[in-house]
């Protein structure tokens, strides 16, 4: 179907179009922007001139062209995830993180099912509906079942009002036939970062196992994408290398899907090096991204690929992650661990996580929070369930249908964290916005919107269009 011996990333073309666009005019920059502000995408040379703003007033429209593209797209949806760790074992040794093989200064853990169960519990019980399962490149005895035994778990655990309704996972790269059990697990996302798309830099930063290979991992999205997992998620590590070059690359990636499947990644996810133990290199990133660059690469890639989902996780600080929003960010994780167990520990900063946290608030904190920012946290998992992947939810987003299902369904889905979970003050809080959404809403979303809250009011739960 595709050639496997081919090289999708074209690190001198990435370097030569950067070099063509270098010191880009005003009055280019602004045709770009305006093309931009048609939400149809950009190619790249479009990205490398964006990349190469570094005039304040310049930067200013970018972003504002971004905060334009993301309200009408996303209008103040939030998506609200959880990760789970359910693993620190692991047999790579990636020099920036804390769980490579040859770190002995963290407990190593692998949950067992009775134990993701109790996670699971605490996590349904702070309100959370989607999680992202994690874990390191070396599984238990079982092997890879463990993953599917760990996934069919987090599907079976009702508790009180609630079960997790989307599981995403976030585990090394698999065969292909080992991606047509996750896809028959039922998975929704499939997300892996390819660290840095610069070969040489790839090879310095991992020194053993598995991981070395950088093609096994470039190429593994095109296998979960053949073995018809739909939604993909991709992401860098910005830190290890020049962010210009990541995200040239990361475009080339993205080209590249939507050449071979017809559909780009579902979503992207932009983490940044932060401090992990015994790590020097997440300490002293090689290429630090200081926040207005970090600012600058949220706008671009939200102008680039207006449809697909940005992930912001809690390693970002919460001021940051608050400016991000305005950028183009439309998933947040909230309250996380990032160690094995670390939910029913109620651990806030354990050493034996994956990297040190930016925002340590639990999800009540910061759903009060973004609701007070007039942002709607939406739990929504209809898409998923309702076989909205892929191309379906490409078409759905496309045209601007978003508005007709996803608005409706965050608010309802908000509704129900409301009436179920939330603290009083976050409650009157989020009433008040829930209200005022609606009366600036019209016609049919509106309608739905209506129907759909007043349903939960009335004490149905998990009600969408
Ligand atoms: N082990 C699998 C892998 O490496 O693909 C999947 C999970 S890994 C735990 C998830 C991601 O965490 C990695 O892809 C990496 O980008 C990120 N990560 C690792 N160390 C980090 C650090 N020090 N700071 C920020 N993110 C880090
Ligand atoms: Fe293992 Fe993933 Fe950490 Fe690398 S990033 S050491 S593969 S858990």
């Amino acid at each position: 179907m595709y050639n496997i011996q081919s090289d999708f990333i074209d690190e001198q073309k990435v370097w030569d179009v950067l070099a063509e666009n270098k010191n880009p005019d005003f009055s280019r920059i602004r045709e770009v922007l305006v093309k931009a502000a048609e939400m149809k995408g950009l190619d790249l040379a479009d990205v490398a001139i964006l990349t190469n703003i570094s005039d304040p007033s310049m930067l200013a429209e970018l972003f504002e062209t971004a905060n334009k593209v993301k309200e009408t797209i996303y209008g103040k949806r939030l998506v609200i995830f959880a990760p789970l760790y359910i693993s620190n074992l692991c047999a790579n040794e990636c020099l920036y993180c804390a769980f490579r093989a040859t770190n002995k200064d963290i407990i190593r853990n692998s949950l067992s099912q009775e134990q993701i169960v109790k996670e699971v519990e605490v996590l349904i019980k702070q309100g959370h509906k989607r999680v992202l399962m994690v874990a390191g490149e070396s599984y238990p005895n079982q092997g890879f079942q463990y993953v599917l035994d760990s996934i069919k778990t987090i599907y079976s655990v009702k508790s009180g009002h609630g079960e997790i309704r989307r599981v995403n996972v976030n585990i090394a790269p698999l065969s292909t036939d080992e991606f047509r059990l996750l896809k028959e697990a039922g998975i929704g996302t499939y997300q892996i970062f390819q660290e840095t798309y610069h070969r040489e830099t790839y090879s310095k930063v991992h020194l053993g196992g598995k991981k070395r290979d950088y093609n096994w991992r470039a190429w593994s999205l095109h296998r979960a994408m053949e073995a018809g997992i739909d939604d993909v998620g991709i992401g860098v590590l910005f830190g290890l290398f020049d962010y210009r070059f990541e995200i040239m690359s990361m475009m080339q990636h993205i080209f590249e899907l939507e050449k071979q499947f017809g559909v780009g990644p579902h979503t992207i996810s932009v983490p940044r090096l932060e401090p992990a133990t015994n790590s020097n290199l997440a300490s002293h990133p090689p290429f630090p991204v200081s926040d207005i660059d970090f600012r600058k690469l949220v706008a671009i890639i939200r102008l680039a690929v207006p449809y697909t989902g940005i992930i912001m996780s809690t390693r970002e600080t919460a001021n940051m992650r608050r400016e991000t929003f305005a950028l183009g960010v439309s998933q947040i994780s909230a309250g996380s661990r990032t160690n094995p167990g670390g939910y029913e520990e109620e651990t806030e900063d354990d050493p034996s996580g994956q990297f040190s946290l930016g925002d340590h608030r639990p999800l009540d904190e910061v759903i009060h929070d973004v609701a007070l920012m007039g942002y709607i946290p939406s739990f929504c998992t209809a898409c998923y369930r309702l076989g909205r992947t892929g191309h379906d939810f490409m078409d759905l987003a496309k045209p601007g249908d978003i508005k007709l299902h996803c608005a409706p369904n965050a608010l309802s889905s908000f509704k129900e964290y409301l009436k179920n979970y939330a603290k009083p003050e976050t409650v009157n809080i989020g009433n008040e916005l829930i209200s005022k959404t609606i009366s600036e809403m019209s016609g049919i979303a509106r309608q739905r919107a209506e129907k759909l809250v007043q349903r939960v009011e009335d004490g149905k739960d998990d009600v969408y269009c």
